[in-house]
């Protein structure tokens, strides 16, 4: 990593929470200067996300699918990868959610009537949802912000497009340039952070006093709980039953790639090191590592799910909704899809939250809430996200006969000297 002066962004973002929030607390008594003179910089960081979501999940989502020839030629590779990755991170949000809703993530902490700038809509049931899923007009869907039918647009276009093979050469490459402009668009927007958290921050203190913050460490340990239990329940039991290998010689050896995927909140930037581990320290061939990480990288991301499926929930609970179980479901299918189009960099599952939000008519401006501590979300979301990476190598390659047992159950320091 290149050693830049001055203060790493996450710090930059905690200063101006802490900031914010000194400065919502001296603001107390004026709640009126809050919203009319600092919620407008809140407003415009959140506008920028927005503006954001729709063009990075069209365009990160249809060249992830169209990028998909390898997996036409791997065949029964790819589809066990798929599956595992769908199943598991299906999981993770059941689990996130149905920790969420059992420990009651906002402590029954509700805003005050006044900060309810959001007008509950009508909850539309989850068979329309899945009948709408499939949008009559695509343009009507990009235009309106109707993520879950822009999900499957992009899927179509897509599908499309690795059809069309030579003949869609061009226009993916035209979306594979739009989703680099857009990755570099939402690091911009990433930098403005520390600004934006203060605008958020300060007229919710102002308005509701320093306790509302006090919730959001319950929603930490209910997000840190359900990355644990995943880990435990999905990774430790599948590679136990698909792989029958030892669980424990699994967790030791990928705490490399665990730790520095934790510190780094990035699943890219990780990948080097779990390519590493997976071949030379649990015995995966290349051929299934160097097609499962690299894709696992952008495609899986089960920690992201859990984040979001506890942060939605404490949203909407926050705002005084109720999750009707038609939402939830809702939920699950948003955030599966959407787990493909979040680029493995930090931040970006914060991005797919907006969008998740947006997705179940939960209002984004709720993101003001965790968005100050993203960070320390972030470090175990994507450090899940690599294990459930490495995880799935190891039971496509057991399955395939393609895993060195020896070098699995190997001690680490041995293999070190060999
Ligand atoms: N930082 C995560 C990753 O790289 C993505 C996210 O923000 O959730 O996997």
């Amino acid at each position: 990593m290149s050693k830049k002066k001055g203060l790493s962004l996450p710090l930059q973002i905690l200063i101006g929470l802490i900031v914010g929030v000194i400065v919502g607390i001296m603001m107390q008594g004026n709640p009126d200067a809050a919203n009319k003179f600092i919620k407008p910089i809140g407003t415009l960081f959140l506008n920028l996300i927005k503006l954001v979501i729709v063009p990075l999940v069209f365009s990160s989502l249809l060249i992830g699918v169209a990028d998909l020839k390898d997996a036409k030629q791997i065949g029964k590779i790819g589809a066990k990868t798929f599956v595992y990755f769908f199943a598991t991170t299906a999981i993770a949000i059941v689990i996130g959610l149905g920790l969420a809703n059992l420990l009651n993530v906002g402590g029954n902490f509700v805003l005050p009537a006044d900060q309810l700038t959001y007008e509950a809509k009508e909850a539309p049931q989850f068979i329309d949802t899945l009948i709408n899923i499939v949008p009559s007009n695509p343009l009507k869907s990009l235009v309106n912000g109707e993520m879950l039918q822009i999900i499957v647009f992009a899927l179509f276009v897509g599908g499309g497009l690795l059809a069309a093979g030579e003949k869609g050469q061009a226009v993916f490459n035209f979306f594979d340039g739009m989703t680099d402009a857009m990755i570099h668009i939402t690091n911009g927007i990433m930098k403005t952070a520390p600004i934006g958290v203060f605008g958020l921050i300060v007229p919710v203190i102002a308005a509701n006093g320093p306790k509302v913050l006090l919730p959001l460490i319950r929603v930490v340990g209910i997000v840190y709980l359900g990355c644990f239990l995943h880990a435990i329940i999905v990774y430790a039991t599948s590679i136990k039953i698909f792989a029958k290998l030892p669980v424990g010689t699994f967790f030791k050896k990928v705490f490399e790639p665990w730790a520095l995927a934790f510190t780094t909140s990035s699943s890219s930037g990780t990948l080097p090191v779990s390519l590493e581990v997976a071949q030379k320290e649990l015995g995966v061939s290349k051929p299934i590592a160097s097609f499962v990480l690299p894709l696992g990288a952008t495609v899986n991301m089960d920690g992201t799910a859990i984040y979001q499926g506890v942060c939605a929930l404490f949203i909407a609970q926050v705002y005084g909704l109720s999750l009707t179980p038609s939402q939830q479901l809702t939920i699950v299918l948003t955030t599966v899809l959407a787990s493909v189009g979040t680029a493995g960099v930090p931040g970006a599952g914060m991005i797919m939250l907006a969008m998740v939000l947006q997705g179940v008519g939960i209002p984004v401006e709720g993101i003001a809430l965790v968005a100050g501590i993203d960070r320390i979300f972030d470090m175990i979301r994507t450090s899940i996200n690599v294990l459930g990476d490495i995880a799935c190598s190891v039971i496509v390659a057991k399955s395939e006969g393609q895993l060195d047992e020896s070098v699995y159950r190997t001690e680490k320091k041995e293999l070190k000297k060999a």
